[in-house]
């Protein structure tokens, strides 16, 4: 995994954009360790967002929070060794999926399909969350605040970190940036409101799973695309049709 740089958003909070598809990490620096948001893709990705917070701060990593259970965001939670917090359905759907599409026979199909992510993937084992919480938590840590929201939409378990005093929303796959959103496991028809649920909350930053930080405005205008999205007749009648859009 090549060097990734974290970029500051607000007084002791970063992002960094990891690997070709950008899917982005956060962290929180506190006087009682850093919280990391998501843990990217491959264990040399979860190794590289490590050591780039080591580059920041002294403070020892103190939990890593998963928005939700897909690969791109929990497959490095290993380089971490720490409790990782989730939503109590990231759990669940991790434990399905390692009988199914992460089966061991599954990840070493994948890593000879595509030989320029094996690397990444060596010693790969699943570290699940260790602590759950159902509709919302709060992780009071070094003189911060961490509101864990539970979101569903994009995912059922999927979950945004929001950080009132800092204004900055880490919202998972719920937002993206510069690519249309990832439907198959969505409820495209309440992404609308969705998108006004977090509008309502007070941020000058929002971190999407994938692409740069957006602005309010940016959330405002994916929010225009969605309701345009769902006027269109075609699209009204049935969700198929969306799906078929999100899988391009
Ligand atoms: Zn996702």
């Amino acid at each position: 995994m090549s060097h990734v740089e974290p970029i500051q958003l607000a007084q002791d909070v970063y992002y960094l954009q990891v690997g070709p598809s950008l899917v982005n990490a956060g962290f929180v620096v506190t006087t009682d360790g850093v919280v990391v948001v998501d843990s990217g893709p491959t264990p040399a990705a979860g190794a590289a967002i490590r050591a780039a917070i080591a580059r920041v701060t002294d403070q020892p990593i103190a939990y890593v929070v998963n928005t939700h259970f897909h690969s791109s965001h929990t497959f490095g939670n290993q380089a971490f060794d720490v409790p990782v917090i989730a939503h109590a359905a990231c759990r669940e759907q991790m434990q399905r999926a390692l009988t199914d599409e992460w089966s061991r026979e599954e990840i070493e199909r994948c890593c000879a399909e595509h030989r320029e992510i094996a690397p990444e993937m060596e010693g790969f084992r699943l570290t699940m969350p260790s602590i759950s919480f159902a509709d919302a938590g709060f992780l009071h840590i070094g003189g911060k605040l961490l509101h864990l929201v539970h979101l569903g939409n994009h995912t059922p378990d999927s979950i945004a970190v929001f950080l009132p005093e800092q204004r900055v929303l880490f919202a998972g796959d719920n937002l993206f940036n510069g690519r249309h959103p990832f439907l198959r496991h969505a409820n495209a028809g309440q992404w609308v409101d969705l998108l006004r649920r977090l509008e309502s909350l007070k941020f000058d930053n929002a971190i999407p799973g994938h692409g740069r930080a957006m602005e309010r405005k940016d959330v405002y205008n994916l929010r225009v695309y969605f309701e345009s999205l769902l006027r269109a007749p075609r699209l009204r009648k049935g969700q198929p049709h969306l799906e078929r859009i999100a899988q391009v």
